[in-house]
């Protein structure tokens, strides 16, 4: 694409046209691989450091050349910033008369059939007088919008529990069938995704429904030229859950609240099918009471052990294959009856499958235990195979882009995950300049990371680069427990009086707008705040990381993966596990430099990273900036500042 060259330049259209535009080589030389990707119809993996202007550089090509194109993001954030913002500016600038549609999973938008069932049951009970309040809010909402996308309609909190009962799941949506069919938003939306030039989608939605299984988008991928994913290290765990299978104490209680609104509509008189619901609802929370631990994965071996568990689990089997039979004789009633029966059995053989009590050779079986439900899961030892298969079966360019997919720009384990063999890669460097921006800071002295008071030990280690930084940072903990931890600590040093934000007191963005806002805050924040952040400027001036984010080995899937590797004789540390924390890793420090006047120092508090062998892997595959194990130049840093 010969004419890239003049629309990235300096009086080129995008210069005139885009907000904030600035000519930068990476850019450039990324948009001509992907333009050449596509034209090839090939697969590109590109790395691109913060700062390139990787969302331009696919846009372009894939606006001018792409044919029918699915973009696929890890986010919502970005996927409504693709949607609203940049991909209207680029096809203004551009000139071209594409179509965009913005395709989100069923659960965003508002069902009528649903929402009718809610409003005509009389059996208010299970909400309270907040939840009418908002039913009312969603029926006026649901007469004048025309997209039914729940993010529309403010005054309901997007977290509000009424949202389950109005909107659809893929087990109970009646699709063809439904009365409300015709004036649909969900198959509008789909409507308009088959009609669309370029869709914009989200890892989710696009393994659960345009990769796999959902019939009424099977036929969108196959019109497609070009896919791009984009924050693609997402996809490797996505796809994980996806070419899985699972069954949830939620999904099975759901499909007793649906049996019973659907039996007092169409089947009052059979009063068996209500008492059966009682009955299997029971024996569903039953289930759940068998796991004393919450928020944790167990193995199919550990629950082997749990005699309570199985016993609950039989009963639960025993009591839906009674449901199942009741519906199989009610069905014909209604296309909700008709639904609840399909979906019995469905359910059923997954829970029957789990029974059965045995390992299937290439998939681990595992618990994930939340609060008040469970999830059984069935999930790949290794999904390269399946995805492998999936791309080679058409002709068409894949575009794989992240800040984040390599090691020292080495992809083979990006690629061997992903079964990316015959991709292409590339690796474009951040314009900004590392060396004067920021600092990289291992603090000496600290214990092992195993060590029983480590958390206290940062803290100490922290306080004076906090104080010398003023605040203006991100706490970021490897796991809740020490994310509590240093917010108790900080709360209680002495001479400490920076503003605290914990992560949870309000949701992921409410949290960082009042970051943004508060003068020399501090957030301590987990896992939620590693990825997709973007504080600008003085705000943020400090990226704390209290150790390596080394996944727990006892993670079900994690261990029987690396016993899998080292089976093969091969190393799982250095193949899988380190390449994994690197990724993570890059990730969390990305937080820090996001432009190119941003200045700031990231401390990272673990001596694996100076005493392992390992360790010089992972500070290389950082960005390149200064380092120190020396709190005078971390001072000395914020004072060159301070004095800006
Ligand atoms: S087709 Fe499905 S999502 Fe649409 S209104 Fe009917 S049940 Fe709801």
């Amino acid at each position: 694409m010969s004419n890239l060259k003049s629309i990235f330049s300096y009086d080129g259209i995008l210069s005139k046209q885009i907000a904030g535009f600035r000519v930068r080589p990476q850019q450039l030389e990324m948009a001509q691989a992907i333009a050449d990707t596509i034209a090839k119809r090939h697969i590109l993996v590109a790395e691109a450091g913060t700062g390139t202007g990787k969302t331009l550089a696919y846009l372009v090509p894939a606006l001018l050349e792409g044919g029918k194109v699915i973009i696929s993001t890890g986010t919502k954030t970005l996927q409504d910033q693709l949607f609203r913002r940049d991909i209207p500016s680029v096809r203004a600038a551009l000139q071209v008369p594409v179509t965009i549609a913005l395709l989100k999973g069923r659960a965003n938008y508002i069902c009528h059939y649903y929402l009718e069932r809610s409003l005509q049951d009389t059996h208010f009970s299970f909400i309270n007088r907040e939840e009418i309040q908002y039913l009312k809010q969603i029926e006026r909402y649901a007469h004048i919008s025309k997209e039914g996308d729940k993010s529309g309609l403010n005054e309901v909190p997007e977290n509000a529990s009424i949202w389950q009962q109005v909107t659809s799941t893929r087990d109970n949506c009646l699709g063809s069938e439904c009365p409300s069919y015709k004036k649909c938003f969900v198959i509008e939306a789909r409507k308009q995704a088959m009609t669309a030039d370029v869709v914009v989608v989200n890892h989710h939605l696009f393994f659960a429904d345009v990769m796999l299984r959902d019939e009424g988008l099977s036929e969108l991928l196959p019109a497609c030229n070009t896919v791009i994913f984009d924050e693609a290290h997402q996809l490797p765990e996505t796809a994980s859950l996806f070419f899985g299978e699972s069954i949830s104490t939620n999904q099975l209680l759901d499909l007793a609240r649906d049996t019973r609104v659907e039996a007092i509509q169409a089947a009052k008189d059979f009063v068996d099918l209500p008492n059966t619901v009682n009955l299997v609802e029971k024996t569903i929370r039953d289930l759940r009471l068998t796991i004393t631990e919450e928020n944790t994965r167990l193995s199919l071996a550990a629950i082997k052990q749990n005699a309570s568990f199985r016993n609950a689990l039989d009963s639960l089997i025993e009591g839906l294959g009674n449901l199942k039979n009741l519906l199989d004789n009610q069905a014909e009633r209604s296309e909700g009856l008709e639904n609840c029966k399909q979906r019995a059995a469905h359910h059923l053989q997954l829970l029957q499958s789990w029974h059965a009590d045995t390992e299937m050779h290439d998939h681990i079986r595992w618990i994930e235990v939340y609060h008040q439900a469970l999830q059984l899961n069935a999930t790949p030892l290794s999904i390269a195979e399946i995805f492998q298969k999936q791309i080679l079966a058409s002709s068409r360019a894949w575009i794989f882009t992240s800040a984040t997919l390599s090691v020292k720009k080495d992809f083979t384990h990006y690629n061997k995950e992903m079964g990316l063999a015959i991709a292409q890669t590339a690796c474009w460097d951040s314009p900004y300049d590392y060396a004067k921006q920021a600092l990289l800071y291992v603090p000496t002295g600290l214990p092992e990371p195993h060590h029983n008071s480590y958390t206290d030990y940062v803290v100490k280690a922290a306080l004076p680069v906090l104080r010398a930084s003023r605040g203006r940072a991100f706490f970021l903990c490897t796991s809740l427990r020490a994310m509590q931890r240093v917010y108790e600590l900080l709360l209680t040093a002495d001479a400490f009086d920076f503003p605290l934000l914990l992560q949870g007191q309000g949701s992921r963005s409410h949290m960082l707008e009042r970051f943004r806002q508060t003068p020399n805050a501090i957030l301590i924040a987990s896992q939620s705040f590693w990825e997709g952040v973007d504080v600008r400027g003085e705000a943020l001036s400090l990226v704390i990381i209290d150790k390596l984010p080394f996944a727990p080995p006892d993670d079900p899937v994690l261990a029987a993966r690396i016993e899998k590797i080292n089976n093969e004789g091969r190393n799982a540390f250095m193949e899988y596990q380190l390449p994994r924390t690197v990724i993570n890793l890059k990730q969390g420090a990305g937080r820090l430099i996001r432009d190119e006047t941003d200045r700031g120092v990231l401390m990272i508090c673990d001596s694996r990273l100076t005493t392992k062998a390992y360790g010089k892997q992972i500070w290389q595959s950082l960005p390149p900036m200064k380092r120190t194990r020396e709190f005078s130049e971390v001072e000395r840093f914020f004072n060159v500042d301070y004095d800006k």
